[in-house]
């Protein structure tokens, strides 16, 4: 009787336990409450077994209130109790109930230690798993842990890089023998792929006797945080079977290492191997898309997403919020406005991505329309909103709303951060409205970062030539970093340049007193000549007693320049040797077709600089080997040899004579040091013969410029000019070096033009992937010098924006076009003729100079565009033929950027071809395959605005296609520019209405 009894008991308790399993499993917090009532009314709730189980389920339903009651209710709680509960409080954070009942506990065993280590692990709180698990230790006389409080402690590791910690837990490992189990290899696996040391993982992979689908996926993940695609390939491609999550990791790594196509092209080749993407695959290959701006696949994808949209994970809110990125950022704002229109879910993310991509696309008031909507909705705005309503603003030149816009942020409790406060100073210092952004700038928090703001300041005082505001920025600062030497200096020159020596002085003073020492390489840059006043500052800053006048230092310059006899008094109107045998007549110049000089600055090197001394000698080398030198080609192609340097009168067209002398100077230094690096920020260097080298490469390009003007005056079909010349030259400022370029030669060059030749008006196309600042600096003001610049968007050196025309005087002959990444030969083609060719024929040139950087090859390692060969080909021959169509075939190219070797050398050689009217080699070059499809909506809205900023369409286009006497094209054209000139100022919409008006004026066949 009793057994039966017993019988039955045990019976129904196993029952119980099938019923609470079930309940968990669903999640049935319903049916464990009645579960649970029963079990009181038949007491069966004082079992320990069964009441642990009920603890278990209250716990994983989320119901802790239950959990802990059942708890209270037992009466003989064992260990399994305690850890129970303490496992349910520990998973959901609530640490302090935790440690609580930890420490009630008589004996806790490891996995009582294991529930708390591992809820501080998944919540986050990764130093408290690590020093929890060394108390654990520190507790115990004995090692005291098992395989999961290693792979928890291992993953708090991995989230906080703690390399010093992980060695000693894999110790651990090898001590206790664990490391065979598969598990925590994986986890170490993983934790030193996440610390960045993927070869110890690798260790550990190969010596695995055992591997499953995460040991695998573990090992690409580790080679592709670190980028090396091409292992992550390798292990990849080795594992069987794939999974989902291993083929989104691969797929993800690619697209976060810029390399869109490859994770597009895994993508589908994931899908043709059956396996089905989820939710984190979509958002992978639609970032892809949305970098490289490849709307059509971004579309297919979308179609598929409907499509299988029965899954309920597909269109959740973070698949739409990457659709929405994607149509943003490829420019489709009607697509992305619908999808946000119709998104069932918003989150914070949604709206400010809707919000920043019809900012950034040009929709400024549709965007403020956007954000009332979701105040509308009472969602509430975060940093990240204002900042796309800010650059709205910043877009459309919108002062007072960025105003309002900024007040509006103390609303919402939002403090303003720097990046806030340096669109709003930017906005106004682009508006001259300078004073104000002092105001903004006193206004803003002491915690905000102010060096940078004022920073921001000094440059818009710069552009707008204030004197007094730059004064004031550079003071404040100077007070802000008491001890930054460079600030110092800084400082010294803007009192310098307003006559303020007691100033100057006094700051001499606080710097001795403080003993500050500039560093060393930058001595020089602090010289600083002010013409206007006469003096010239010729000493280091930390020697600065003496400020001389005038007279006396030019003496003093004339006899250092005699004394190291750089300078020879050589006649400026003819920059190379005319008593070489070898060449130049005006009979040779007239035959050639090509005249070129070659500079290689072979002492100016540094190791591993991608500006090396290798370059030019590629180029010589492949001219040799296509046969495309004098030895080959005979009268048709004329090498200048024995090119004289540059002087200082030419170089001083354009730079500071501080800055040369104080470069002169500086060799001194690096003589003694080798190498030194002159451009405080960015990577610049100079060695011993710097100074030398690069007078003889700007002297390079003077001797080509006089050829070619030369034999234009000869024949009416001249020369090409090509100065295959280094260092660089388009980044230089006028005071100063910057991004590998030391003298601007072709700054240099266009002022020689201009006072040697009588050539006024110069066209430079600068198309360098990068944007030539330096060159714009120079003739910024300059109505006579038309700068147009075609470069990457967003890479160095930053500047070279599209609303940047050009200012006083100069205002328009500044032509910027920032092209999308990923922009190639479709792009620069209709560059060429939709820009290009317009701007040329309005300005109407006596020569052209070419900035030909050969860094927007697709092959070139600096940046990201896709010119090919092909490309370089057909930029030499259009250009070619403008300058004979415009201006006597008077067309110079300098050597700007270009570092992959092969691909630097065959353009150059193809450009050549051009010039000599032979058929590209292109094909032979190019490797179309490696080649993706470029962001030609993006290219053509960018073309666009271009044409509007600089009303280029309309006029020229009437008159091209409409008008054939000469008489009334010019009539029509001086009437074009004239309204033009007046409808700067108003609203230059209105440009058709006038252009159609002057037609009826002047009747149009
Ligand atoms: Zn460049």
């Amino acid at each position: 009787m009793l057994s039966t009894r017993i019988v039955k008991t045990l019976d129904s308790i196993q029952r119980y336990s099938i019923f609470i399993t079930h309940c968990i499993e669903t999640k049935d917090l319903n049916s464990g409450e009645r579960l649970h009532s029963l079990l009181v009314k038949t007491a069966l709730n004082l079992d320990t077994f069964t009441s642990n189980r009920i603890i278990d389920m209250y716990s994983k339903c989320n119901s802790m209130e239950s959990a802990q009651k059942a708890f209270d209710d037992l009466p003989t709680k064992n260990t399994y109790s305690w850890n129970t509960i303490i496992a349910g409080y520990s998973q959901r954070g609530l640490f302090f109930e935790a440690y609580q009942l930890f420490d009630k506990m008589a004996s806790p065993n490891t996995v009582s230690y294991n529930s708390i280590i591992s809820g501080l692990n998944h919540n986050g709180f990764h130093k408290d798993s690590i020093s929890f698990f060394k108390h654990m230790q520190h507790i115990h006389t004995r090692l005291f842990f098992d395989e999961f409080t290693i792979v928890s402690v291992m993953g708090s590791c991995a989230c906080l890089g703690a390399l010093e910690f992980l060695p000693q837990l894999h110790w651990l490992v090898v001590v206790i023998g664990l490391e065979l189990n598969i598990v925590v290899s994986n986890a170490l696996i993983d934790a030193y792929g996440k610390c960045g040391l993927p070869d110890l993982s690798y260790q550990i992979f190969s010596q695995m006797l055992e591997r499953d689908v995460v040991t695998w996926t573990s090992m690409v993940g580790a080679y592709a945080r670190a980028s090396r695609l091409q292992d992550a390939c390798q292990v990849f491609y080795k594992m069987s079977p794939k999974n989902t999550i291993s083929w989104t990791s691969l797929i993800s790594c690619f697209a976060q290492n810029g390399r869109g196509n490859e994770a597009l092209d895994l993508f589908d080749q994931m899908q043709e191997e059956g396996i089905s993407p989820n939710g984190f695959t979509y958002v992978s290959v639609l970032g892809a898309c949305a970098d490289q701006a490849l709307i059509e696949k971004g579309k297919q994808l979308h179609n598929h997403i409907i499509r299988c949209g029965t899954m309920s994970d597909l269109l959740n809110v973070y698949i739409n919020n990457a659709l929405m990125n994607m149509y943003c950022k490829c420019g489709d704002m009607r697509s992305a406005r619908m999808l946000f229109d119709r998104m069932p879910r918003k989150d914070i993310i949604s709206w400010n991505s809707i919000i920043t991509g019809l900012a950034h696309n040009g929709h400024s008031l549709k965007s403020f329309e956007v954000f009332a909507k979701m105040r509308e909705a009472g969602v509430k705005p975060s940093l990240f909103t204002f900042l796309g309503l800010l650059s709205a603003c910043s877009h459309a030149g919108l002062i007072f709303e960025a105003l309002q816009i900024f007040d509006l942020m103390a609303e919402y409790g939002l403090k303003p951060g720097s990046e806030h406060y340096a669109v709003l100073i930017d906005l106004l210092g682009r508006k001259n409205r300078l004073e104000e952004a002092v105001d903004l700038i006193e206004r803003a928090p002491t915690q905000s970062n102010h060096v940078r703001m004022w920073g921001a300041l000094l440059g818009a005082c710069r552009v707008h030539g204030n004197k007094d505001l730059a004064s004031r920025s550079a003071g404040a600062l100077f007070e802000l970093k008491p001890c930054d030497a460079a600030r110092h200096v800084m400082l010294s020159n803007v009192y310098a340049a307003a006559n303020r020596w007691d100033d100057a002085h006094q700051v001499r003073r606080l710097m001795d007193e403080r003993g500050l020492k500039k560093e060393a390489a930058l001595s020089w840059i602090v010289l600083e000549l002010s013409r206007n006043m006469g003096c010239l500052v010729l000493h280091n800053f930390c020697t600065l007693k003496n400020v001389v006048k005038l007279d006396s230092c030019v003496t003093l310059v004339a006899q250092r320049y005699q004394k190291t006899k750089l300078i020879s008094g050589r006649p400026i109107s003819c920059a190379y040797s005319l008593e070489e045998p070898n060449i130049s007549s005006n009979m040779k110049l007239t035959q050639a077709r090509v005249i070129y000089s070659v500079a290689p600055a072979i002492g100016h090197n540094q190791e591993a600089h991608p500006e090396s001394n290798l370059r030019v000698p590629a180029i010589a080398n492949a001219l040799e080997k296509m046969e495309l030198t004098p030895k080959h080609r005979g009268s048709e192609v004329l090498e200048l040899k024995h090119c004289q340097p540059a002087t200082v009168e030419d170089i001083t067209s354009v730079h500071s004579r501080a800055y040369v002398s104080g470069l002169e100077k500086a060799m001194e230094q690096a003589s003694e040091q080798g190498i030194i690096f002159i451009e405080r920020s960015g990577p610049t260097y100079a060695t011993a013969s710097t100074f030398q080298e690069s007078l003889f490469a700007a002297g390079a390009g003077l001797a080509v410029v006089d050829s070619v003007v030369a034999a234009s005056r000869n024949c009416p079909n001249p020369p090409v000019g090509f100065a295959l010349i280094r260092p660089p030259g388009h980044h230089a400022i006028p005071q100063g070096p910057m991004g590998f370029c030391v003298f601007g030669n072709i700054a240099i060059a266009a002022r020689y033009a201009q006072r040697i030749h009588g050539l006024k008006r110069v066209f430079i196309i600068d198309f360098d992937v990068h944007h030539g600042n330096g060159t714009s600096d120079a003739f910024y003001e300059d109505p006579d010098i038309f700068f147009l610049s075609t470069h990457q968007d967003g890479s160095y050196p930053g500047t070279g924006k599209i609303d940047e025309i050009g200012c006083g005087r100069g205002e328009g002959t500044t032509l910027n076009l920032p092209l999308p990444g990923g922009s190639g030969d479709a792009a620069m083609r209709t560059v060429f003729d939709d820009i290009i060719v317009l701007c040329a024929e309005r300005f109407k040139p006596d020569i052209i100079l070419v900035s030909a950087g050969y860094d927007g090859h697709v092959l070139d390692p600096l940046a990201s565009l896709q010119f090919t060969t092909g490309t370089y080909y057909m930029l030499a021959d259009s250009i070619k033929q403008l300058a004979k169509h415009l201006c006597g075939g008077r067309c110079v190219f300098f050597l700007e950027g270009g570092y992959n070797l092969d691909s630097l050398s065959y353009s150059v050689v193809d450009s050549f071809r051009a010039f000599l009217g032979e058929p590209s080699l292109a094909p032979k070059f190019d490797n179309p395959s490696i080649l993706y499809e470029e962001p030609l909506s993006k290219v053509k809205q960018a073309i666009q605005r271009v044409k509007h900023i600089h009303s280029l369409a309309n006029c020229f286009d009437v008159t091209a296609a409409a008008v054939k006497e000469e008489s009334i094209v010019t009539i029509l054209c001086i009437a074009a520019v004239a309204a033009e000139e007046n409808l700067k100022k108003a609203s230059v919409n209105s440009i058709t209405l006038n252009v159609s008006t002057i037609s009826s004026v002047f009747p149009i066949r």
